[in-house]
Order: C-alpha cells, then sequence, then structure tokens
C-alpha cells in the first residue's frame, strides 16, 4: 500500500478527534494520523478538550462542525450518552460509549458505539490469555469498568470480584450488567490487602483512573499467584506503575497500550470505512512486534 507524508490540512480533509479531560496523554492521534498517512487517506484526528459543563456542546461539534467521528476518554464515557441520537445495542447495554460518528443511514444524527468490549477481549486473546471458567479481580468502577465487565460476562469469566473506591458505584454497576452465568461479588479498596481476596484468581485488572497521576495505593501484587495475569487499561508512552510493579514481582502483564490498539483498530474501521493497518497503528504505539 502506498505511503504519503501529510504536509498540510486541506480544505478536504476529514477531522476525527478525542474528547476529553485531560487529553494531553492520549496516544490515539498518533496512533489513528498514522494510519491515515499509511493508508494515504485524508483524514487527521485531534485532541478535543473539552470539561463537565461544555460536554454536550462538544458531542453536538461533531455533528454542526462535519466531523468524520470522534472517540471519548476519561471521564465522559457515560456522560455523552444523553448527547446522542441513536446507540448500538452494545453501548446501549454497557452504557458506556468510546466512539461517536454520523449515522447516515437514517436521518442525519450522531451514534455511539462501544469499542472498548471487543478491543479489551481482543488484547487479552492476542496474549495468549484463556479468559473462560476463570476468576478475575476486577479494580474499578468507571465508564471503563462497563465495558470491562460486559466483555469479562461475553468471554466466559466463572466469577468476578469488583473492588471500587466507591463501593455504591460498583453495586450500581453489578446491578445494570447483564453478565451471563459470571458470579459477581462487590468489595472496598480496603479488602485488597487480603490475601483471600486472590485465591483462584487469574487475572487483575486495573481500571481505576490512579495511572494518569500515580500509583493505586495499597497494591501488592505479590499477594496474586505466580502465573496471576496484570492488565492495565491506563498507559503512558511507557510502562504504567501498575504493570511495572507486577513485573517486579514476576507477574505477566498486559499494558493498556494493546487494549487501545484494539478497540482504536475498531473505531478506524467505523470512522473511515476502512481495514485499519493494525501493524503500522502497533509501531505508532511503541508495541513490540509480537503481540
Ligand atoms: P472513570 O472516570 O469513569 O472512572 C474512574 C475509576 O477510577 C472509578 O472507579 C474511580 O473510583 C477510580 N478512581 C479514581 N481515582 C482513584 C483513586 N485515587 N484511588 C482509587 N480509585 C480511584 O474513568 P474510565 O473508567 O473511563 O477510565 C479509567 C482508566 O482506564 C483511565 O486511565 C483510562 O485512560 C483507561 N482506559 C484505557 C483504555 C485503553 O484502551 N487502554 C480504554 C478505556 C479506558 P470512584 O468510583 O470511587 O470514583
Amino acid at each position: 500500500m502506498a505511503t504519503r507524508a501529510r504536509d498540510s490540512i486541506e480544505g478536504t480533509t476529514r477531522i476525527v478527534g478525542i474528547l476529553g479531560e485531560p487529553v494531553e496523554h492520549s496516544l490515539s492521534p498518533r496512533m489513528h494520523n498514522a494510519a491515515f498517512e499509511h493508508l494515504g487517506l485524508d483524514y487527521a484526528y485531534v485532541p478535543l478538550r473539552a470539561s463537565s459543563r461544555t460536554i454536550g456542546e462538544a458531542v453536538l461539534s461533531i455533528k454542526t462542525l462535519g466531523l468524520a467521528g470522534a472517540n471519548v476518554t476519561v471521564p465522559f464515557k457515560e456522560k455523552v450518552i444523553g448527547h446522542l441520537d441513536r446507540l448500538s445495542p452494545v453501548a446501549r447495554t454497557v452504557g458506556a460509549v468510546n466512539t461517536i460518528y454520523p449515522d447516515g443511514k437514517r436521518a442525519a444524527g450522531l451514534k455511539g458505539e462501544n469499542t472498548d468490549v471487543d478491543g479489551f477481549l481482543k488484547a487479552l486473546s492476542s496474549s495468549g490469555f484463556r479468559l473462560r471458567g476463570k476468576r478475575v479481580l476486577l479494580i474499578g468502577a468507571g465508564g471503563a469498568a462497563r465495558a470491562v465487565l460486559y466483555a469479562l460476562g461475553k468471554g466466559g469469566a466463572r466469577e468476578v470480584t469488583i473492588a471500587n473506591r466507591t463501593v455504591a458505584r460498583a453495586k450500581r454497576l453489578a446491578a445494570e450488567l447483564p453478565t451471563g452465568k459470571t458470579k459477581i461479588e462487590i468489595c472496598g479498596l480496603d479488602m485488597l490487602k487480603t490475601p483471600e481476596l486472590f485465591d483462584g484468581v487469574g487475572l487483575v485488572v486495573n481500571s481505576t483512573s490512579t495511572g494518569l497521576s500515580g500509583q493505586l495505593k495499597g497494591y501488592d501484587p505479590s499477594l496474586s499467584g505466580q502465573n496471576c495475569v496484570h492488565f492495565d487499561l491506563a498507559y503512558g508512552r511507557t510502562p504504567t506503575a501498575f504493570t511495572r510493579r507486577a513485573r517486579r514481582k514476576r507477574r505477566p502483564a498486559i499494558d493498556g497500550r494493546l487494549m487501545l490498539l484494539h478497540q482504536g483498530v475498531l473505531a478506524f474501521n467505523i470512522f473511515t470505512g476502512r481495514r485499519a493497518p493494525v501493524d503500522v497503528m502497533a509501531r505508532a504505539l511503541g508495541l513490540p512486534k509480537r503481540r
């Protein structure tokens, strides 16, 4: 496939962006722009900073300014829903949206999709982790945790314990989401100090937003079994504190960039109607060749 270096934004350029607060840390612009450039597509991906006060207007501007779409990050995945015209069945069930695009099929309107669910499952399977029948500890109960919990049910996890700072939020999450035969337990973050919590746990997922500011206080990976996989949804340009600590204790760890890659591949297909160049996007994220 021919490649073309973008030297300017033209009047024809389609704009896609990432809505969040903060957005400076996001690697989505780098990943999508590398893919546009590789395929020679006249698209550009930009950061779109909003606030809780302006998020409604920001979503509306996707329509009024004719953007090709937008991704949504912390802390707006749940908040954007009230400003959209339609939701995919997965986004409706999960109650969180990470991809917004103009839905051309019916009268002009914005549709919300959630590619985090399948992005998470693909990141697990491409790391060689078999989820079916496993016990999982999910730390956090925000927008990303909604997608992860639904994915864990879809992927056949046997049992999930949700540990969250605000226990009521975790309870609400468990009550609202269908998880099939997967059994759900709830606890507060203080329980992370209890060795029994880790009995038979094969996967720990950190879905808190602490990765952006620092590490999850009180979490000790050595309480888990030797083969317990640690998956941090948060990511940076280098491995996060949570993944580094897990690896230091010789626990296998999955980097949040792998989920970013796979949710981004699905979003790219939606924005452009083209098959995403996965290897190009992975390279842009600094992921190793073998993923
Ligand atoms: P939300 O703001 O919706 O939720 C934040 C969660 O973190 C809540 O459970 C909150 O607890 C918890 N939390 C916040 N601060 C602390 C703290 N100091 N100590 C303990 N818990 C805390 O964020 P999202 O769910 O949308 O995103 C969470 C993370 O996942 C972000 O880092 C995001 O970048 C990442 N992410 C990565 C993706 C990827 O592709 N790799 C995809 C999606 C998300 P409480 O309920 O008590 O407030």
